[in-house]
């Protein structure tokens, strides 16, 4: 297949296989798509691996997570990757910006329309890299603004580049099973997959038994006073079950 650098124009003879190079004439990385090939970006990770576990862990503690995960959960060393994002700078009525969309099939949630982090950008190169591995892209170019057109309907697309962001993979274990979460080794965010959740059935059983203590007595006492003395009885109860729920769920 016979493609155009995007930078000094030189006519690149390319394998159906490859996906990432460096052009022979300006050395300037390079992704391959169907039709011509698109700048390779990388930011720098600022994000390090004791400061990515760290935001792991609040995640863990967090109000969706299982009481106590933070703790209970046996966490994995971050494994630091540059996972590919097809990034599209687009116009709308609003102004210009820069959106992302996976490059490469993936677990985690979240990774569409994920904003470029604030951060500096350069060419893609070894000298940032230093052998952690680089995820070449998988979905077409043409799929990912596919995605960008469901989502934000006909925006123009003034750019279109590959960026490399660093991702830490972290996995963690918790009553032997695996879950597989990362972090954004540039903004601290973090991606999960599946996760062990709060559950909510035990809350909806409270809700019903307060429903159903309150209920009864409205119906059966009818006298305000006799009314008002059994509500303020029988609400520590249910105020305890509530509590002893939140702290154990
Ligand atoms: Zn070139």
């Amino acid at each position: 297949m016979e493609l155009r650098c995007s930078q000094c124009g030189a006519t690149l003879e390319v394998a159906p296989d490859v996906r990432l190079l460096a052009c022979p004439y300006c050395g300037t990385a390079l992704a391959v798509s169907a039709t011509g090939t698109l700048f390779d970006e990388v930011m720098r990770p600022t994000v390090g691996a004791g400061e990515a576990t760290a935001h792991l862990r609040r995640f863990l503690a967090g109000p969706r997570t299982v009481a106590n995960l933070d703790r209970q959960a046996r966490i994995g060393d971050p494994v630091l990757e540059y996972f590919p994002f097809w990034a599209f700078t687009i116009r709308d009525g609003t102004g210009e910006r820069t959106v992302l969309m996976p490059a490469a099939p993936s677990s985690l949630q979240g990774l569409q329309g994920l904003a470029l982090p604030a951060g500096e950008t350069r060419t893609m190169s070894p000298d940032v890299t230093k052998g952690a591995p680089v995820v070449e892209p998988e979905i077409p170019v043409e799929t990912a603004e596919g995605w960008l057109h469901d989502r934000y309907g006909d925006v123009s697309v003034q750019r279109r580049v590959l960026y490399h962001l660093p991702l830490y993979r972290i996995a963690y274990e918790w009553r032997g099973r695996r879950y597989a979460a990362a972090v954004d080794a540039v903004s601290g965010r973090v991606f999960h997959a599946d996760y062990p959740a709060k559950s909510e059935a035990p809350y909806l059983l409270v809700a019903a038994l307060a429903l159903l203590v309150f209920g009864l007595e409205g119906l059966v006492v009818s006298n305000l006073l006799a009314k008002a003395l059994l509500y303020l009885v029988s609400a520590p109860p249910i105020l305890l079950v509530a509590w002893l729920t939140v702290r154990r769920v």
